[in-house]
């Protein structure tokens, strides 16, 4: 049966296939495996060819024509040599029953065939006290007869009587149901065993994933909003050898010196389960870590490398920035120079705990920020050999520009008028320059000028410095300048996007800061 079968399913025969989503349409046959019982079939889908193997057993369901298209065993029989008859059916017509299903409506149409097909059936044999005697015994002399007596068979398969009895055996042995597929229900259901098995892979490599997700979570604080990130970030961090700047790090002169310092993620962040993208493998470089998501959601990190002359990771302190950044320019001042240090960042970036000294609570420590560290080696400087008898006097001034306007933060707040003067030089009129002694002089000033600080409740941040703070440490002998050291601290530099819907007065602010901005670099 079984070549029969395969003898109809040649290559480049156009068949049904049902596709597991129930689909039914035309594919040709390339190949035909017979130990497998399968065949391999092709159709096409747009503008591609796609195929799949099929079990023989679900093309003849589809295709019951197939079946109709076999010549009965008598057929077969008879175009073949006697001896041949005997041998070619037995063992292959089993397996032909058992692995392809015919309709129930087939068998009993071709009734006479099939009966063939039964006789063959080892379990029938098996079981044949159940049944009617004549059919039994004519099974059993089919498998036993020589030869030449093959050919007996016939008449019996052919007649009704015999028919009757082996469809009543079909019927009530539970093995024969399930081999010979007779019930259409049964034969669809092995399309819809194959689409379980596929269901069940899919569940259990879902099971899997979800294993390693789970397992992966554990390591990780899976409460995180980002923790994939934060993971796909600590993974990213283990393969770098960081190397963060040192305090015996060299130091080249510069004319201009551009540095960038990480702050750790503040009590607000480190709440909310923010995700620390930054990352600081060496002195000079700093990697920006994007999350991004792929067309098909899957999460993805894009790291961008940033140069800068100097870099500080989070856990450098204000004495190691103040090292590679402002120390340097003080020297300068010595010489007679004029020297700036800009503090440049967003709000919150940590301009002011950078410049002004950490804060504990509310109050700062201005003895640990650059102002004073910058004023302690002013001082340091002034007490050397080369520059004691130099007759240098050192002052200092604290001012505050405002939404426009200039303060004089070590005299009481008082308005001040920024002019030009006749050498083009920027005057800040009536500036009040306080003579300082020593380095605790100079923080009593900075604690009095930080204390009088604007800090404004702005929509872009309600904890803003929305103002920019320049301390200057001034040298002059016998009231002429000698060197003059300004440090600013900006306001914040929020984008457009982060103030587009403030208020007029915020947008204001923005505005005037970007102004006095460009007079501070005049001055
Ligand atoms: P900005 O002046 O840029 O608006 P701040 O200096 O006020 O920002 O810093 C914002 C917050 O972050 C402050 O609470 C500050 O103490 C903290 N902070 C900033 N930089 C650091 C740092 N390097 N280490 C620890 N805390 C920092």
């Amino acid at each position: 049966m079984d070549s029969a079968v395969c003898s109809r399913l040649q290559p480049g025969r156009l068949i049904k296939i049902q596709r597991s989503n129930g689909l039914i349409h035309s594919a040709i046959i390339k190949t035909v495996n017979v130990e497998r019982l399968s065949v391999s079939v092709e159709w096409s889908e747009g503008e591609s060819t796609k195929g799949k193997e099929i079990e023989i057993e679900d093309v003849v369901t589809i295709n019951p024509e197939i079946l109709e298209e076999i010549p009965s065993a008598s057929d077969v029989k008879e175009n073949l040599p006697l001896q041949e008859n005997v041998t070619i059916p037995k063992q292959k017509r089993r397996t032909t029953l058992s692995k392809i299903p015919a309709p129930r409506e087939v068998l009993r149409s071709r009734s006479t065939r099939m009966s063939v097909i039964t006789e063959s059936q080892g379990s029938l044999q098996d079981n044949e006290m159940e049944v009617d005697p004549s059919t039994s015994t004519q099974t059993r002399n089919h498998s036993t007869v020589p030869a030449g007596r093959a050919r007996t068979t016939r008449p019996h398969c052919a007649t009704e009587s015999s028919l009757t009895n082996v469809h009543e055996v079909i019927e009530e042995h539970p093995s024969i149901r399930s081999s010979s597929s007779a019930n259409p229900v049964r034969r669809k259901s092995n399309i819809v065993k194959e689409m379980e098995k596929m269901k069940s892979k899919r569940e259990e490599k879902r099971a899997q994933i979800s294993e390693i997700r789970t397992k992966r979570a554990q390591e990780f604080d899976s409460s995180c909003p980002n923790w994939e990130f934060a993971r796909m970030i600590k993974e990213f961090r283990a393969t770098l050898d960081c190397q963060p700047i040192s305090m015996n790090d060299p130091i080249e002169e510069r004319r201009i010196c551009v540095c960038v310092r990480k702050r750790p993620l503040n009590k607000q962040e480190l709440h909310k389960k923010e995700c620390d993208v930054i990352t600081v493998p060496s002195k000079c470089v700093l990697l920006v870590h994007e999350p991004k998501l792929k067309v098909d959601l899957t999460k993805y990190l894009e790291t961008q490398a940033f140069r800068f002359d100097f870099s500080f990771d989070e856990t450098a302190s204000n004495e190691v920035v103040y090292r590679f950044t402002a120390r340097p320019l003080v020297q300068t001042i010595f010489e007679g120079g004029k020297a700036t240090c800009f503090a440049y960042g967003q709000t919150g970036s940590g301009k002011t705990h950078t410049m002004g000294g950490d804060f504990s609570g509310k109050t700062q420590n201005v003895s640990k920020g650059i102002y004073a560290f910058a004023s302690r080696d002013v001082f340091l400087l002034q007490s050397q050999p080369r520059y004691r008898n130099q007759d240098l006097e050192v002052y200092v001034t604290f001012f505050e520009i405002y939404n426009g306007k200039v303060f004089d933060l070590l005299n009481k707040k008082a308005k001040l008028r920024v002019l030009e003067d006749g050498k083009q030089q920027v005057q800040v009129v009536g500036l009040q320059e306080r003579q300082v002694s020593c380095a605790d002089d100079v923080i009593r000033m900075i604690e009095m000028g930080s204390a009088c600080r604007t800090s404004g409740q702005t929509f872009a941040n309600s904890s803003s410095s929305r103002s920019h703070a320049c301390f200057q440490i001034i040298l002059r002998r016998r009231g002429k300048l000698h060197g003059k050291f300004s440090l600013v601290d900006l306001a914040g530099n929020e984008r457009g996007a982060d103030t587009s819907s403030a208020d007029r007065q915020t947008r204001m602010e923005g505005a005037e800061i970007n102004k006095s901005l460009l007079a501070l670099k005049v001055e």
